[in-house]
């Protein structure tokens, strides 16, 4: 089964890639040109839903699946912040570094050192007929330095619960056992088994 992913966040793709290895996995900018998406909902759900069915429309084939992830990181001692707004938390231009680097900067201006934080990731499956969304979370510490050059985003300043590495640190394999990705697909999974 062919899925569309509606992302062209390398990172994702990656992941989504290697999560879904029984699926062929394409991301959209390889059919068409990339365009942009105005993802103005208030939920990674509404965001997810928004990129999925944009693509979906662009695509114009009835055919196809199409997978969008909206996912950020929450943390408690800025009261959620960034959440749907992490790919852009450094400002409009902001890259991954710059993104990385406000977060600590700004968990640092609270005076500690790091933060219970957890991640997110809503996937939106939108085919002709149907539109489902699954979600999956994964907990931790947000830090205020990094480290490991692993994974990507948040990753280097993200500690998961029950571990002492950042997920730089740590390797793909144990990132894919506990992510908020992998336990969103692994629901995305199941709804598609059903289609
Ligand atoms: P989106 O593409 O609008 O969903 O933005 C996601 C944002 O959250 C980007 O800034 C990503 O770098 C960050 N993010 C999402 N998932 C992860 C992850 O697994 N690790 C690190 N950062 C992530």
């Amino acid at each position: 089964m062919k899925l569309v992913l509606a992302t062209s966040n390398k990172g994702k793709v990656r992941e989504i890639k290697a999560l879904m290895e029984n699926y062929e996995v394409v991301p959209y900018s390889e059919l068409m040109q990339e365009f942009e998406i105005i993802e103005d909902a208030d939920t990674f759900k509404g965001n997810a839903l928004i990129k999925a069915r944009a693509v979906f429309k662009a695509l114009n084939d009835d055919s196809v699946i199409v997978i969008a992830d909206d996912s950020g990181i929450s943390v408690d001692i800025l009261d959620g912040a960034p959440g749907i707004y992490s790919a852009r938390y450094g400002g409009d231009d902001a890259d991954d570094k710059d993104n990385l680097n406000k977060l600590m900067q700004d968990i640092k201006a609270k005076g500690v050192e790091s933060s219970p934080a957890f991640y997110t990731a809503a996937i939106a499956i939108v085919t002709k007929n149907v539109e489902r969304t699954v979600h999956g979370w994964m907990y931790g510490i947000a830090l205020t330095e990094k480290k490991g050059e692993g994974g990507f985003g948040y990753d280097p300043m993200f500690i998961p619960l029950g571990y002492k590495e950042t997920l730089g640190e740590l390797s793909d394999t144990i990132k894919t056992k506990l992510s908020h990705r992998s336990k969103a697909l692994d629901l995305a999974r199941k709804v598609l088994k059903t289609l």
